[in-house]
């Protein structure tokens, strides 16, 4: 792995003020693992006070709009995550696209204004268990990713994270095994390649999400392209979060 493990915590629609202290507890053990890259992105009321109380890791949001600002009742800009304090976005989330009927092209235009913003975009792919059963989870995947991805970044490698979450993973104690893992990751690589150039290509990072744990991470942090996890349930406390983060730690060479 050239970059540093990205371990990224999505709290989703969980946390109070009250969770503030997780957020404290994974930023200290994160300044004892300097060799994983540690991010959390909570709900939106809570990306400014998390942000302020972190030293280590980077804070994230959820989703953003696509337009700088006008009539969106309830809707949020790149800008405005930015401004209080957004380093990153993730875009395209499986829950966004299914409950949301969020299309590639609105996850694409959504990708435009973050970078445009100056925020980072993990961008979230993934086929259905129907999908997947059917013998084209890759096609799918690709064609979901051309799509979504924006033709050209700059700096792509720094600023773009493709994170592969079959959506039958998600939240429901399955993993994909380490050989579809590793699979699919290997043909999201060779897009990227195609897309981006080989020197930016191969070092985007792809990490894998849906239902990772402690107890699983290191298999996971194992197969080959597997560059860091989105973590859902498991982030929502320090203690399994960092055990995650920790079994990434594991994975690089001293
Ligand atoms: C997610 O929602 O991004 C996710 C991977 O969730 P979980 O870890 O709970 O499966």
């Amino acid at each position: 792995m050239a970059q540093r493990p990205y371990i990224v915590g999505n709290w989703k629609m969980h946390g109070t003020r009250a969770m503030l202290s997780e957020a404290r507890a994974i930023d200290r053990a994160a300044q004892r693992l300097m060799k994983v890259e540690v991010a959390i992105a909570p709900p939106y009321t809570l990306i400014h006070p998390a942000h302020r109380e972190a030293d280590q890791i980077s804070v994230g949001a959820q989703d953003c709009h696509h337009a700088d600002g006008g009539a969106h009742t309830g809707d949020i800009s790149a800008a405005m995550i930015a401004d209080a304090g957004a380093k990153f976005v993730i875009l395209g989330h499986s829950e966004r696209r299914q409950g949301h009927s969020e299309t590639d092209a609105t996850v694409k235009a959504k990708a435009e204004a973050a970078l445009e913003a100056g925020l980072r975009v993990i961008m979230c792919c993934g086929e259905s268990a129907d999908t997947r059963k059917s013998g084209n989870a890759a096609a799918f995947v690709e064609n979901q990713l051309r799509g979504s991805l924006p033709e050209t970044i700059d700096s792509a490698s720094e600023r773009l994270t493709v994170a592969y979450e079959p959506i039958w993973a998600i939240g429901t104690g399955d993993t994909a095994t380490p050989r579809d893992i590793g699979d699919m990751h290997a043909a999201i690589r060779a897009l990227l390649v195609e897309l981006y150039g080989e020197e930016e290509g191969r070092e985007i990072r792809i990490i894998y999400g849906g239902s990772v744990k402690p107890d699983n991470a290191g298999e996971i942090f194992a197969v080959a392209e597997v560059g860091g996890a989105l973590v859902g349930g498991a982030s929502l406390t320090a203690d399994s979060f960092m055990s995650i983060a920790l079994a990434a730690a594991e994975t690089v060479d001293a």
